[in-house]
């Protein structure tokens, strides 16, 4: 059965308070739509650990820093809804513009430091966006537990790190990334990609595991980073954004994997921005 689809606060409230009045375990999984394997691998978490469960779609329109992105952003709600059936969640959050920032909305959530790098640095303004939606999701479905993907591990941090300053009494779990067969990422902005960018994006990840297997050798970073990053402008990718070698932790640069340290990476492949992370 589909879950029903709500679009006002009032009736979310009036959904989640006999939850609350039970003291269940209420959780989250915020979305944009155009659902994949990897938001569904969320959905899965969130439904082994709680009583109940929402997924969010909300197209954020303050998290996009580029106009253009946000009208090509797809938008695909009914086959989203029938993607989730199986998995008998409680509802469907789907709130509109207006409810989510209504006349005089005034209001910005600012995570410091770990927004100073990578997808922070490059796309101005958009973790403000981030942080202050999810707190605002997280405040309407009054959610006790959140499902993030690494695969967005930026965020994953800066949605903790905001969840543990602000008290919201949320635990944020991190799920594994899930890729396509060919190692690419799942993505809803894998669809915006041709069939022939389509064959050329697993380069990305295969240019990381290519880094990562360096490293375990005991190469320098720099020189690995150089080749990866000309391959990826000769297959095709027009602009690496970043390749960087970060502590899992907090982001900080590092040169060497002494300590636990992802490879991330922002490339553009005919106009689609791709991102990916890995452990190393
Ligand atoms: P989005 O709809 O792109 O905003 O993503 C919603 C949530 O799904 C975020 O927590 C993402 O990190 C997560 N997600 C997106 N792609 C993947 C993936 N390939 N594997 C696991 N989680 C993902």
């Amino acid at each position: 059965m589909t879950a029903p689809i709500l679009r006002s606060l009032p009736d979310l409230r009036t959904m989640t308070a006999p939850w609350l009045r039970a003291g269940a375990r209420i959780g989250v999984v915020p979305t944009m739509g155009a659902l994949h394997d990897g938001h569904l691998s969320l959905v899965a978490a969130a439904k082994r650990d709680c009583d109940h469960v929402i997924v969010t779609i909300f197209v954020n329109p303050k998290q996009f820093n580029n106009p253009e992105d946000l009208a090509n952003y797809p938008r695909t709600e009914d086959d989203d809804a029938r993607k989730l059936a199986r998995f008998e969640v409680d509802a469907l959050w789907v709130p509109d513009c207006d409810q989510m920032y209504p006349g005089g909305f005034a209001t910005n959530v600012s995570v410091s430091d770990l927004t100073d790098v990578m997808d922070g640095a490059h796309r101005p303004g958009h973790f403000d966006g981030v942080a202050t939606v999810v707190t605002k999701l997280f405040t309407q479905t009054r959610a006790t537990d959140a499902y993030f993907g690494e695969k967005d591990f930026q965020q994953l941090l800066v949605v903790r790190r905001l969840a543990a300053d602000l008290d919201l009494g949320v635990t944020v779990h991190g799920c594994p990334t899930i890729r396509d067969i060919d190692g690419l990422a799942l993505s809803s902005r894998n669809l915006l990609l041709s069939d022939r960018a389509r064959t050329i994006a697993p380069r990305l990840h295969e240019e990381m595991e290519e880094i990562a297997k360096g490293l375990a050798h005991g190469e320098a970073l720099a020189p690995l980073r150089e080749r990866a990053v000309d391959r990826l402008l000769t297959a095709g990718f027009t602009k690496v954004d970043y390749l960087d070698l970060r502590s899992q932790s907090d982001l900080r640069s590092v040169t060497d994997t002494a300590q636990p340290a992802r490879l991330f990476a922002a490339a553009y492949l005919a106009g689609v921005r791709l991102i990916d992370n890995i452990a190393v």
